[in-house]
């Protein structure tokens, strides 16, 4: 038995669309899961679509605002009673909007909090009776290097990165008896659409991430097909409410 293999699964990635999400949908599709492609976007979504079958993969696009409760919910089950089954799902969706404290307006915090904490409350909820009821399930929440670092213009984005990595370890302990698997991934700088902004905003922004990450360079989307397929299959059924860095070794410099 191959303890990687994901035929037959199915995988909801919120934000999949694009970006590390779209990397992590592509390696579970590679390893035999149905990815099921959640965002607004439904143009990224259809080139997203098309990426994953033209390597024979199986994926399918539904449109969310993971900011609104009910869209969540109509995602999660509807992808449930589509497919029969949810087995895995990626809480990855975020934005950020890059405000120090003192000027960041009460709106300002809920967008980002709404967008990438309470997103994933939500779709969890939302999937936990659909993995009890498959005796068993995978969760996977997507972190930052600012779940453990402080920058002064990120005092949202980085509340809500503290929050979801929380927020996976008590889903952790309390559906282990459910054989339900809650860990988070916490990315370094990832070259995306997210972060080109940040090089443009961040003076220098560039030169200190290479100078700061060993392996020299920016990750790449692709860099997270392998942590996604561990995460989300056999291989990592005695791992839960761990937090994996894929950050080029940022993390572990002094
Ligand atoms: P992208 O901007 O490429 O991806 C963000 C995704 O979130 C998009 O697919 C977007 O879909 C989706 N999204 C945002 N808001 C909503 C919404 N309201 N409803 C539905 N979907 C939404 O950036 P990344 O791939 O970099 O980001 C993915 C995750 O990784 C985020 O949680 C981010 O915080 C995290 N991360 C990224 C790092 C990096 O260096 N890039 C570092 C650390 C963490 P759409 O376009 O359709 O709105």
């Amino acid at each position: 038995m191959n303890p990687f293999d994901l035929t037959g699964r199915v995988a909801v990635v919120t934000g999949g669309n694009g970006g590390i999400g779209l990397g992590m949908a592509q390696g579970m599709a590679a390893a035999g899961a149905t990815v099921v492609l959640a965002g607004r976007n439904a143009t990224k979504g259809a080139a997203a679509v098309k990426t994953i079958k033209d390597a024979s993969g199986k994926a399918e696009f539904a449109e969310v605002d993971v900011t609104s409760e009910s869209s969540c919910r109509a995602l999660i089950d509807g992808a449930a009673a589509r497919h029969g089954r949810l087995d895995i799902l990626v809480n990855n969706a975020g934005t950020n909007i890059r405000k120090v404290p003192d000027v960041l307006a009460l709106e300002e915090w809920h967008k980002v909090m709404d967008t990438n904490l309470t997103s994933a409350f939500v779709c969890t909820h939302a999937a936990y009776p659909h993995m009890k009821k498959a005796g068993g399930g995978k969760i996977i929440n997507i972190g930052s290097m600012l779940t453990v670092f402080g920058l002064p213009f990120s005092p949202a984005y980085g509340a809500s990165k503290g929050g979801i990595v929380q927020f996976a370890r008590a889903c952790a302990a309390a559906w282990a008896k459910d054989n339900i698997q809650v860990n988070s991934v916490l990315p370094g700088w990832i070259d995306t659409e997210l972060t080109v902004g940040a090089r443009q905003q961040v003076e220098g922004l560039n030169e200190r991430v290479l100078a700061r990450t060993p392996a020299g360079r920016w990750g790449d989307p692709k860099d997270f097909a392998g942590i996604a397929v561990f995460l989300a299959s056999a291989a990592s059924d005695f791992v839960t409410g761990t937090a994996i860095p894929v950050d080029g070794g940022f993390s572990m410099l002094g």
